[in-house]
């Protein structure tokens, strides 16, 4: 593959589409935007060119094949060398169950295996699926590669991933815990290795992406043999809006006390909870960490808990890990709070944590590095690039026989 060739990727969220267009041999962004707000009224496309920042309405009816069509007709017409360039197309998928534990270039078997997932990722995986109907339409001939959110995490042992509950229900319908932000912490890994000078197969590390989202997995020898997500995203560590783990029998006393209904459960753990059902005030760490400092106790609790759950499944984390190389913070929060890392690792003094002050001050808006004190267990902060992943593995899977294929990218 010549060093112009692109990559499109794109991430199709059941109301929203974003694309970027990346070299997959350094991982510069030459374009990126996002459709947004499918089925709202109004939605709208945005974009950022070489440094330009541009945004327009799209018809009310239009989702991800007309931003998709946009993009061809509209964005990339007027950048030809980059269209002519792109060799592949890398799609981010939610749900690969347990038939893919590796990115694959897509055809009708992978498309029917990802519709097979759709009862487990009921909002992303049709949303998925449309943006790859779309992408093949307005990219004849090009290589389509799926990329998923759960095949990191294949690599987890029976014991890490059966739920304790009759073995029927993951004989017979699946049900098992899965995990998400797969790509996240595989990029986190490979990175963590690099820093270390370790080989991948032999680094160990536990990784907390702390978005909107969170999740934290623990990795040895390079793959991830445990994680905070399971059956659904919504397992694990408190979220912006997501409650993590909580009793099962909460939800028996809801419906049986309370009479909430399914879907007003559903919403609740979903939406109303996490960050912003503590504090009653925002799902935002920034927020939050703003409206603590001027008194507010339910951010201040909100920001508490976070930090004292995410505390416990790292403390958790060092049990199932023989040994471990270093903590990474990735995400949003996880890369740009040094106020949730420092109450985070304040809880786990006992593991040899400490944080370096002005290193940690300084971990933020993509800095890259160690925050920990020399002498302490090692902690890093490595801002995440899934595209870079996607660009890639999708780089890395053009067929031989196809006229876009990168001989170098196979080793
Ligand atoms: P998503 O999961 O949607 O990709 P992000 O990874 O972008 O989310 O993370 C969003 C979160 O990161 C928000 O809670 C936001 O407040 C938080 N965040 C971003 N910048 C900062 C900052 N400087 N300080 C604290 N939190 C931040």
């Amino acid at each position: 593959m010549s060093k112009s060739s692109r990559v499109l990727v794109l991430n199709c969220g059941s109301s929203s589409l974003k694309f970027a267009l990346i070299d997959p041999h350094s991982g510069a962004l030459d374009l990126s935007g996002m459709g947004d707000a499918f089925g709202q009224g109004e939605p709208t496309v945005s974009w950022k060119f070489n440094g330009d920042k541009q945004c327009t309405t799209l018809p009310a009816e239009a989702r991800h094949a007309e931003v998709i069509r946009f993009l061809v007709n509209e964005i990339l017409s007027d950048c030809p060398d980059l269209r002519d360039n792109l060799v592949a197309i890398g799609h981010r998928v939610v749900h690969g169950g347990e038939k893919f534990s590796h990115s694959v270039l897509i055809d009708d078997a992978v498309i029917s295996t990802i519709q097979d997932c759709v009862a487990l990722a009921p909002l992303h995986n049709p949303a998925a699926l449309h943006g790859i109907e779309a992408a093949h339409e307005a990219f004849p001939g090009l290589p389509q590669v799926a990329v998923f959110d759960t095949a990191f995490h294949q690599s987890m042992p029976r014991h890490a991933y059966i739920y304790a509950l009759p073995y029927e229900l993951y004989r017979d319908h699946g049900i098992r815990r899965y995990g998400m932000h797969g790509t996240s912490h595989r990029y986190v890994t490979e990175r963590a290795a690099e820093l270390l000078n370790l080989p991948v197969n032999e680094v160990n590390i536990i990784s907390a992406h702390l978005g909107n989202g969170a999740s934290i997995t623990a990795v040895h020898n390079g793959h991830s043999v445990d994680t905070s997500m399971g059956l659904t995203p919504l397992e694990g560590l408190v979220m912006g809006t997501r409650s993590g783990d909580v009793d099962p029998g909460l939800l028996l006393h809801l419906s049986s006390r309370l009479d909430y209904c399914l879907k007003e459960i559903n919403d609740m753990l979903n939406k109303k909870s996490g960050l912003l059902g503590i504090s009653e005030l925002s799902s935002d760490c920034r927020a939050l960490e703003q409206a603590a400092s001027e008194g507010h106790d339910g951010a201040q609790l909100a920001l508490d808990i976070f930090c004292y759950r995410l505390a416990k499944y790292i403390a958790s984390y060092h049990g199932v890990l023989p040994q471990v190389d270093a903590l990474v913070f990735t995400g949003g929060i996880g890369e740009n709070s040094s106020l949730v890392r420092q109450k985070t690792l304040a809880h786990l003094s006992g593991l040899g944590y400490a944080l370096d002050e002005a290193r940690n001050q300084r971990a933020r808006f993509g800095e890259e590095g160690p925050i920990s004190t020399e002498q302490s267990a090692v902690t890093l902060v490595i801002p995440t690039n899934e595209e870079w992943v996607i660009a890639r593995d999708a780089a890395g899977l053009v067929p031989p026989t196809s006229p876009n294929s990168d001989p170098c990218s196979r080793e």
